[in-house]
């Protein structure tokens, strides 16, 4: 055998997640590694707990991050808090509701669905009018911020609707999380998931989740254990601590993964959750003035539009895969294809977390604009990144 290390190419990331690591936070990932149960390591828990608290506006002190990656975050609120018989309801506008959808009913949960169309936003007039028509539903779940889509729904919205008619609030926020406004509590949400890789800037395999009062209370009333033994919070959380317990082993920790996490945590929190949100809602105005310019169309509808992930119509004759591979190969740029219904219709330009910065943005429209004139699309040329610069200087 003759295979040595590997040595990935230095991409610039500008898809769907993961988005580009700050090298504060690759420098974190290599400090030496503690046992899971050094008191030093349990200090840094503690501070963990805080950050996310923080992050996710929260006072719930069952605040951690999954051993995981998103998709367990979906998986553990859902297993947790779905019994048997369990009336769900899930609004579904995206790939990621399909996926709550799937985990109702392997929880055994009776789903009720509210559809609406990709890249529109949760219509709360159908929320109300599916709990008026299903009022022993005893959960809402949504996704405040649809990757798949970029389209971002009205989470304080759906969240009262729920609580009027006694149901808790599953919130996926994999992609909201240090992007755009999210207040657990003050907005009511009880049982929160996020991902470290996307406006966390933070490497892959990590799902911070949140559980309020009334969540925490329906997990330790439930009837039967929950099915699966990794995810069951009561667990887990015997060994992240929650009051004077003594912390006792459920898993091995990912140590060093955690470390990355709690760098990336303490950058937001230098940077203020506002100032991040400002960040992300300039880079995402210049982005669009430039696009726009160029002559290209953002489907989502003005006010539902994610300032992370920008949805972009793929012009007229031109492939989608060509145009992503020029990028990549030319420019080491990584931009996302669509998902679903937007398969070869769509791209998909991430701006989260430390990705989401004016370099980048005027990276992406002169690549974008050079390989699109190539390929014979008919763009404005010599327009977009001076529309995007005029943004920063207003
Ligand atoms: C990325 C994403 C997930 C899944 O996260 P993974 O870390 O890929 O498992 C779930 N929901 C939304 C909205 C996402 O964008």
């Amino acid at each position: 055998m003759s295979i040595t290390s590997f040595t990935p190419p230095i991409r610039t990331l500008m898809g769907p997640g993961p988005s580009d690591i700050h090298p504060r936070v690759l420098a974190a990932l290599s400090r030496p590694t503690l046992g899971h149960l050094d008191p030093e390591f349990i200090r840094m828990m503690d501070e963990m707990k805080q950050l996310l608290q923080y992050a996710f506006m929260t006072k719930n002190a069952m605040t951690i991050p999954i051993s995981a990656p998103g998709s367990a975050g979906m998986e553990c609120c859902f297993a947790n808090l779905v019994e048997h018989g369990d009336k769900v309801m899930v609004c579904n506008n995206g790939v990621f509701g399909t996926r709550m959808l799937e985990n109702v009913e392997r929880c055994g949960g009776v789903p009720v669905v509210v559809e609406d169309a990709w890249g529109s936003p949760v219509e709360l007039q159908k929320v109300e009018d599916a709990l008026k028509a299903h009022p022993d539903t005893r959960i809402v779940a949504f996704v405040h911020a649809e990757t798949a889509t970029g389209a971002r729904s009205d989470a304080q919205g759906i969240a009262a609707l729920a609580k009027q008619r006694g149901a808790l609030v599953i919130a996926d926020t994999v992609t909201s999380l240090g992007g755009v406004a999210l207040r657990v509590d003050e907005w009511g949400l009880d049982a929160v998931y996020s991902g470290s890789q996307k406006c966390l800037s933070c490497t892959p395999g990590l799902s911070p989740v949140t559980f309020g009062p009334a969540a925490v209370e329906k997990i330790k009333g439930r009837a039967k254990k929950v099915q699966s033994w990794f995810l069951d919070q009561t667990l887990v959380m015997g060994y992240w601590g929650s009051g004077q317990a003594k912390r006792a082993y459920h898993h091995t920790a990912p140590i060093n993964a955690l470390y990355g996490l709690h760098e990336a945590l303490v950058m937001l929190q230098e940077e203020g959750l506002e100032a991040a949100w400002a960040r992300h809602a300039r880079n995402h105005g210049a982005l669009k003035a430039g696009l726009e310019a160029m002559g290209l169309e953002l489907p989502v509808a003005l006010e539902a539009r994610l300032p992370q992930l920008n949805v972009v119509r793929i012009p007229e004759g031109i492939e989608d895969a060509p145009v992503r591979t020029a990028l990549l190969n030319e420019y080491s740029l990584e931009i996302g294809a669509g998902l679903g219904a937007g398969a070869g219709k769509v791209w998909r330009i991430g701006l989260m977390g430390h990705a989401s910065q004016k370099k980048n943005v005027v990276l992406c429209l002169t690549a974008l604009e050079s390989v699109l004139g190539r390929m014979g699309a008919s763009i404005n040329p010599g327009v977009a990144v001076k529309a995007a610069l005029q943004v920063y200087e207003s």
